[in-house]
């Protein structure tokens, strides 16, 4: 399979700024990727602002509309969840387009707060927070801390009770819905780390505790399913799960919470195999409806809604461009061959195919080629056999050293799970718009590999 040529839909594989140029190089939003690659090296991550941007504002408005006071609903807003990738730069963008930051660590957090972005619509997430972040949060004024364990309610109580504050917070509910790709399965059993079980009691019990802590607000429930969820039937299941336990505990306390997170995980499509996702509006639209409808039915009001994408926002406007080396044509069992092409990066910038066995796809972005198609596999420079970026794709036959190679929907989850493996300097993001590039995080270098080593 080759990689689709670039059409600028956004339901595409590419970022909606990618064209050809007339010779047959790959552009972004304007930019010329051999001109990229000369100024700034390579690999890097090339990420598409105004694509980003455009991402980010569609849920926004996609959400308020859906869900607007005008159609009996509680309004909605969106965080960008900043572990798919968070940078000063792109938290001011998304700030920018109208959406909070949502972030597991206090390294996110520093990065949201340094862009300026208010604490009152930042979140925090994590199922292991420390003390230093709960104490962060609490002290930049955390809009939503999001509960994850019963005993994380008392530290988080008595850290706001210090500082003389009263510290609003949601709770994490596993609703039994899982959800990944095409498929969810409803399960009784929570056999995984994340929040408080809704069929245990866990979920009711900490909304007991919260309620009885004067130092803390509940603001609502929340709940994540999953990642990469191509198929709405799951978020909708978990939606009705939410809902019910907020009516339960309105009819039981007399509270009824203002707020419910549905969380993040809408999919993307990573290569021409992929299905093309559901639009924002497609999203929002399904979910007002279940929102509304079942608000009805237990005759609650409904409440303010948010959701946390990430990789919906990011990835598509992502790319990772590489320089060819080695390119080495190898046996297979019954004769046929496979090119192997080496790139100047690998599992170190994306450990998605070796983590998940997750498929991208790859072109050549300095030139076209009438070359025959050969059946390739794009390996990195790591000592592994598994250091795959790029399983199975159909590339020119004369792919060669020197060439360029661009893979895409890398946005989310490449650069924030980049390691240092091999002691390869991490590549830096660059950010193109409207022809203009600049680096908003910059390359590694060998000293600042070396800094860290103590020993002179
Ligand atoms: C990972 C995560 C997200 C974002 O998931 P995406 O697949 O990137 O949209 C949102 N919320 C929570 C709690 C998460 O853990």
């Amino acid at each position: 399979m080759s990689a689709p040529e670039p059409d600028g839909t956004p339901g595409g594989v590419w970022s909606t700024g990618v064209r050809r140029t007339r010779d047959g190089a790959l552009a972004v939003a304007g930019a010329d990727l051999r001109e990229v690659a000369a100024e700034h090296g390579t690999p890097a991550y090339v990420l598409d602002e105004d694509d980003l941007r455009t991402r980010a504002r569609a849920f926004a408005e996609a959400f308020a509309s859906a869900f607007s006071p005008e159609r009996g609903l509680a309004g909605a807003d969106v965080y960008y969840a900043g572990k798919a990738f968070l940078s000063v730069a792109v938290a001011r963008w998304v700030h920018e387009e109208g959406l909070g930051v949502d972030t597991a660590t206090g390294g996110e957090l520093a990065v949201a707060l340094r862009a300026g972005v208010p604490g009152a619509v930042i979140g925090l997430h994590g199922n292991n927070k420390s003390d230093e972040e709960l104490t962060a949060a609490v002290r930049h004024g955390v809009g939503r801390i999001v509960v994850d364990s019963l005993s994380e309610i008392d530290r988080v109580a008595a850290l706001a009770a210090a500082a003389g504050v009263r510290a609003p917070v949601m709770v994490r509910v596993t609703t039994g819905v899982h959800a990944g790709g095409h498929e969810f399965i409803a399960t009784a059993h929570e056999d995984q780390k994340f929040g408080l079980s809704l069929t245990s009691g866990a979920a009711r019990k900490a909304v007991d505790e919260i309620l009885a802590a004067d130092s803390l607000e509940l603001v609502g429930l929340h709940s994540h399913i999953g990642s990469q969820i191509l198929d709405l039937a799951g978020f909708e299941a978990a939606a009705r799960a939410v809902l019910t336990l907020r009516a339960d505990v309105a009819r039981t306390t007399g509270r009824l919470m203002p707020e419910v997170d549905l969380g993040g995980g809408y999919g993307i499509r990573y290569t021409a195999a992929d299905a093309v996702p559901p639009a924002p509006r497609e999203i929002a639209e399904r979910l007002a409806t279940i929102v509304g409808d079942r608000c009805a039915d237990l005759g609650t009001a409904p409440p303010k809604v948010s959701i946390e994408p990430g990789r919906s926002v990011v990835g598509p406007a992502g790319l990772t461009l590489y320089r060819v080396g080695t390119v080495k044509d190898v046996a297979l069992d019954g004769g046929a061959a496979r090119t192997y092409v080496s790139v100047d990066g690998g599992m170190s910038d994306n450990i998605r195919p070796a983590l998940y066995g997750a498929a991208y796809t790859a072109a050549l972005a300095n030139r076209r080629s009438d070359a025959d198609l050969v059946s390739a596999r794009v390996v990195g420079k790591h000592c592994e056999s598994g250091d795959i970026v790029v399983r199975d794709v159909a590339l020119p036959a004369d792919v060669r050293d020197g060439d360029l190679l661009a893979v895409p929907a890398t946005g989310a989850y490449g650069r924030s799970m980049a390691s240092t493996y091999n002691l390869m300097p991490r590549p830096p993001v660059l950010a193109v718009r409207d022809g203009r590039t600049r680096a908003i995080v910059r390359r590694e270098s060998l000293d600042d590999l070396l800094a860290l080593d103590t020993e002179a």
